[in-house]
């Protein structure tokens, strides 16, 4: 589930195709918008997409604006589940697991938003030795704990009481508090 800057396969060749295209105000709106328009998705997809950015809108965030593309094998995905291409700004999904879905859309969010300084100082104050250098094993980079927590924060009504919770509730707050900082 990581990102990668290598992969140009031709977007002709892969079937269902999505372009999701959220303009900024809906995060503004009050209830949320449709996000997705597209023939080309099956409504069980869209229905998934239309759920994962409800819940980024429910814990404030701005919903990622990003081409999707569902597919019913991992090759699309690299052998992952799921994997996020940020110079083609799309993520393939090549899961039928929700979270693969908002995981992926997390490093979208986080690509948008999150500054430069705010990945070192998050990779820091989790004592990891990376923000995203491949060298590393993917528990060890920074951008890999951040989607993961913005993940478990939109998915899920933590229990502030557990400590893990407010570690993780913690870092969420740290990356998103940062929204209007300069980059
Ligand atoms: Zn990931």
């Amino acid at each position: 589930m990581g990102t990668s800057l290598k992969c140009q396969q031709g977007l002709n060749t892969w079937g269902r195709f999505v372009f999701v295209l959220i303009a900024s105000l809906i995060a503004l709106q009050s209830a949320p918008a449709p996000t997705a328009a597209s023939t080309r998705l099956s409504d069980s997809e869209a229905q998934q997409v239309d759920e994962a950015m409800r819940l980024f809108q429910r814990r404030g965030l701005q919903p990622p604006a990003v081409t999707i593309e569902f597919h019913d094998h991992t090759e699309a995905c690299q052998g992952h589940p799921g994997y996020f291409r940020p110079r083609l700004d799309r993520i393939d999904i090549c899961s039928d697991l929700p979270f693969v879905l908002v995981h992926e859309l997390a490093h979208v969010w986080i690509e948008e938003h999150v500054s430069v300084a705010t990945r070192r100082a998050f990779a820091t104050r989790n004592d990891l030795p990376t923000w995203n250098d491949h060298d590393y094993d993917w528990k060890e980079r920074g951008v890999e704990l951040a989607a993961f927590t913005i993940q478990q924060v939109v998915m899920r009504d933590l229990d502030p009481r557990r400590p893990r919770n407010r570690e993780l509730l913690a870092n969420f707050n740290f990356l998103t508090r940062a929204l209007s900082s300069p980059f």
